[in-house]
């Protein structure tokens, strides 16, 4: 029997990735629903393809135009809907059983809740999730008693040397250091989002690669680590490896360190978890060490990435922290893809927000979405000083 997929953010990178998988095991997975924002010729094309019984634009005009286009095409029998009620039904359709969380942002948080009430197993990439509401994401899982799998390449990699995470001493999640590692710390200042978005080894959306390049994604990670492995930031270390083959390692307390390698492509852990706990086809080439880079490590400066030491204390700090933590980085991002806001200013606005608000453990969801919605007004209040400072 088949299982009835549903994709969120499939016009992602994540997305596609994961319909190439799919598509690679007919016999295994139907394409129940996709979802996407407002790339319109982009869902089409995935219409086409993969013929879904649901596709959902969070963009009303979107949805509108897809709707015309289906029509054009033919496919007026695909139902497609907007807004954010009708991503949150994608994700609880009857006939899907598990759910590719891979919006990016905040903006995943209800729909991939939303998978979690109605007893999906979730395969989840939207690390944001994770950082705005972890606990009551977590609370969640277990309530509904769901499977929770990590896409993210590094859990997905301590997912697989976890065994029954009896004697660990800490997990090392590794970063490449992004675009800029090596570059002269004045020259960040200039940095244009065409540089940061240009990856050395990953291919994947904007806010991502500008994350890598702050290293606010490592960031992220650790904090999503915390929440899926239960540990605290002391048993979680972050280590520079630029080539991207080890996709990260845990020690255990008899010295043994084990770690999971392969060629940097995100369908491995996608396929991985899939699998779960078999085994599938990836399309992913053999890795091949003799001839590949030479394998390098370094420990992360700080003073380079101020964002991963702000990620690294609201994570101490607990609290709201990490969600205003990721409300501020969304804003200050945004800010520098719309060439807002140089790079090297995307820290202090999170800092400034950091400082400027401290709201206590949110308990609730309604609590979570006002404490992010405080966030994003004081970031952008932080944004306009920090702009006016660019001339
Ligand atoms: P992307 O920008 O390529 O795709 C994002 C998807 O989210 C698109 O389908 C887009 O339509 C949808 N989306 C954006 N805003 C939306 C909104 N307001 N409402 C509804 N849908 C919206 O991003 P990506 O690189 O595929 O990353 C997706 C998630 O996976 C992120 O949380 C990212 O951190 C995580 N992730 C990505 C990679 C990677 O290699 N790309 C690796 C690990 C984790
Ligand atoms: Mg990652």
């Amino acid at each position: 029997m088949t299982r009835g997929i549903c994709i969120l953010g499939a016009t992602g990178s994540i997305g596609k990735s994961t319909l190439d998988v799919v598509s690679r095991h007919p016999d295994q997975f139907r394409i129940v629903a996709l979802t996407g924002n407002h790339r319109v010729a982009a869902m089409q094309a995935l219409c086409e393809q993969h013929h879904p019984e649901l596709v959902v634009m969070a963009a009303p005009e979107a949805a509108q135009q897809l709707r015309v286009a289906l029509g054009d095409a033919g496919l007026k029998h695909i139902r497609v809907e907007s807004g954010r009620e009708a991503l949150a039904e994608a994700a609880r359709m009857p006939g899907v059983d598990e759910v590719m969380a891979a919006i990016v942002g905040a903006a995943g948080l209800l729909p991939t809740l939303a998978a979690v009430e109605s007893g999906k197993k979730v395969y989840l990439a939207n690390k944001e999730c994770l950082v705005m509401a972890g606990s009551l994401f977590m609370e969640r899982v277990r309530h509904h008693q769901v499977t929770l799998l990590p896409i993210d390449s590094e859990h997905n990699a301590v997912f697989q040397c976890f065994a029954e995470g009896k004697g660990v001493r800490r997990i090392l999640l590794t970063a490449s250091g992004g675009p800029f590692r090596a570059w002269p710390v004045e020259r960040l200042a200039a940095v244009t989002p065409d540089q940061a978005c240009a990856h050395p080894n990953w291919v994947m959306g904007r806010k991502i690669s500008v994350d890598s390049a702050t290293m606010m994604n490592k960031g992220l990670e650790v904090i999503e680590a915390h929440w899926l492995f239960n540990l605290p930031a002391s048993q979680i270390d972050v280590l520079i490896h630029p080539q991207s083959i080890i996709h990260s390692m845990v020690e255990y307390v008899d010295g043994s360190v084990l770690a999971q390698l392969g060629n940097p492509d995100m369908r491995t852990p996608i396929a991985h978890a899939l699998a779960y706990p078999e085994r599938m086809e990836s399309g992913v080439s053999s890795l091949d060490l003799a001839r590949g880079p030479d394998l390098q490590f370094e420990a992360p400066d700080l003073q380079r990435f101020p964002c991963l030491a702000l990620a690294f204390n609201a994570l101490k700090v607990g609290g709201a922290a990490a969600t205003v933590l990721n409300a501020a980085n969304e804003m200050a991002v945004q800010a520098f893809l719309e060439g807002t806001l140089p790079f090297s200013r995307i820290a202090a606005v999170v800092e400034d927000t950091l400082s400027e608000l401290q709201p206590a453990a949110p308990d609730h969801l309604d609590a979570v979405l006002a404490v992010d919605q405080l966030a994003r007004e004081a970031a952008v209040r932080h944004l306009r000083r920090h702009r006016s400072g660019m001339q």
